[in-house]
């Protein structure tokens, strides 16, 4: 693993700027702050953090930049070059050095063989060999991760799993990720795999859920298929035979309406026993859950208590948390990935 060394250092007092999307306290004379990049489909952030070391610890992950571009359409090359803009646009504003290091999420892995990125639903990713090719860019070192995987590090480091030892964070959103932090390290595996909890099958599956048409990634069963808000929205769909949207379906189950409440129970139970194979395997010390879903804060109470039940030993309590950046933790975790670099095969 190359040890990497801390960010970069501010050589003068930034300015203001219409870059900036938020208007944070101004760091001090050579403090070190650390840059994240998330790559999305539709956008493609810069965030700039204090760095802890040099910091008051109540200002621990202070934002102290953000810009965000939309996502060049199907071309490699104009993605490569608007990260170096924004890099640019982050360190002029701030008046910093060239960084030496850029934590950069997005979505899809790197293969551990080719160093490519694969299985990323932005298809103009997959093959490319974008960390190195970042480094040519951005003439710096390159930390490259799954979002769902920053995800997870942004919410170990000051977020919902602080202080914890092993955090297993899971984004239920559009689609499902997941991601292992221990010891605010990502834990990436031998094969780069390490959180993909989102593959693997519902357990206890009956014969109903067993019909469920397969996953994108063309295995049976995945659990994204069942716990991302889209899975949520089209079991309610065969159901009820209504297409509505997640949040419409909590609503009506809140008001007691009894196909909604039945969803929501179905999705608690499929998320608990999803869960109770993380707690049986891996047993973290605590699991945090982000994405469209996570908001429904009738979730947590039910689902605290399945999950003990399904455990191998009944009355696991691993506490189950509701994410505290919301979707800033995408970007928040490339951040501070350029001070924490995942463990290497
Ligand atoms: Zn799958």
């Amino acid at each position: 693993m190359t040890k990497r060394s801390p960010a970069f250092k501010l050589l003068t007092m930034p300015q203001t700027s219409s870059f900036t999307a938020q208007a944070p306290q101004r760091p001090s004379l050579h403090e070190e702050v650390l840059i994240g990049v998330d790559v999305g489909g539709t956008k493609i952030e810069v965030c700039a953090l204090r760095h802890p070391s040099t910091s008051d610890p109540s200002c621990l992950g202070q934002v102290l930049y953000r810009e965000r571009l939309p996502t060049p359409k199907g071309d490699y090359q104009a993605t490569i070059e608007l990260i170096h803009t924004l890099v640019e646009h982050c360190s002029q504003t701030l008046k910093i050095q060239w960084p030496q290091c850029v934590g950069l999420g997005i979505p899809g892995t790197l293969d551990a063989q080719t160093q490519t990125i694969r299985g990323s639903n932005s298809l103009v990713l997959n093959g490319q060999a974008m960390a190195q090719d970042l480094r040519n860019s951005l003439a710096c070192d390159v930390v490259l991760q799954n979002d769902a995987n920053c995800f997870a590090l942004s919410e170990a480091m000051d977020g919902a799993g602080q202080g914890h030892a092993m955090v297993f964070g899971v984004i239920i959103g559009t689609g499902c990720g997941g991601g292992i932090v221990h010891h605010q390290q990502i834990w990436g595996g031998a094969n780069r795999l390490g959180g993909e909890w989102g593959h693997t099958p519902l357990p206890w599956a009956n014969e109903l859920e067993r019909q469920r048409a397969p996953c994108w990634c063309k295995k049976s069963l995945c659990m994204e298929r069942f716990v991302s808000g889209t899975g949520f929205e089209e079991d309610h769909l065969v159901a009820s035979g209504l297409p509505l949207k997640a949040q419409e379906i909590v609503g009506l189950a809140i008001m007691g309406n009894p196909q909604a409440k039945a969803s929501l129970e179905r999705y608690i139970d499929r998320l608990a026993r999803g869960l109770s194979m993380v707690v049986n395997i891996l047993d973290p010390d605590c699991i945090v859950l982000g994405g469209g879903m996570s908001l429904v804060e009738e979730l947590y109470s039910p689902l605290q208590a399945k999950l003990s039940s399904y455990c191998f030993h009944e009355g696991s309590r691993t506490p189950i948390l509701k994410a505290v950046h919301g979707d800033s933790s995408g970007v928040r975790g490339a951040a501070w990935l350029s001070q924490t670099p995942a463990k290497q095969p």
